[in-house]
């Protein structure tokens, strides 16, 4: 959390023109009231852009080792750095615009996406300060592919739906994240168009 508020204080007046204000972190197990609703440790992470806060289950990076096959510490670090990118997107702007827009799987998987690049972008910043270590960026990736939609369906449902898609594929986010971040740039990350 400390280096996600270093590299967004830097780079979204820098790229964006927007002052950065932090989120507040809740660290939950089992279930909690959000501005957002009810949600359960099923729930997975989340971000509620109603009270600007970003909700944790530790619990959840057990099952993104055990379930989807994507160990390791920049795992997780994806996991938070893809919420903090909502984040961003509530000061931008852009998950106002898109929850105005009402239902729309295509607009939800841009948003998605764009938080993986935006995870990606951060993850450029870490590197550049010296933080990662060899094998982080393929823990990063192979855990954005392991949340991909289609691989979730697969091993859910059994077959996948490509019209039900709410946050994009695996090659999909596995794409974002690495556009984020090679060119540590915001810019690339326009999934909307
Ligand atoms: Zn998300």
């Amino acid at each position: 959390m400390g280096s996600l508020e270093d590299c967004w204080k830097q780079i979204l007046p820098s790229q964006a023109h927007v002052q950065f204000k932090p989120p507040t972190l809740v660290l939950f197990a089992n279930q909690i009231s959000s501005a957002c609703g009810y949600a359960s440790a099923a729930t997975g992470p989340f971000y509620c852009p109603g009270d600007r806060k970003l909700y944790l289950d530790f619990g959840f990076f057990e099952e993104l080792r055990r379930e989807f096959k994507a160990p390791g510490d920049f795992a997780q670090a994806y996991v938070i750095a893809h919420e903090f990118g909502h984040h961003i997107q509530n000061l931008l702007g852009t998950m106002d615009k898109v929850q105005r827009a009402g239902n729309n799987n295509r607009l939800s998987v841009a948003l998605e996406l764009q938080a993986d690049c935006y995870a990606g972008v951060w993850g450029n910043f870490a590197q550049k300060q010296g933080r990662l270590d060899p094998g982080d960026v393929d823990e990063a990736i192979r855990a954005a592919g392991a949340v991909g939609d289609d691989m979730i369906q697969k091993r859910t449902q059994g077959y996948v739906v490509p019209d039900s898609f709410t946050h994009g594929s695996a090659q999909q986010r596995m794409q974002y994240f690495t556009t984020g971040f090679k060119s540590g740039d915001m810019k690339q990350c326009q999934t909307f168009k």
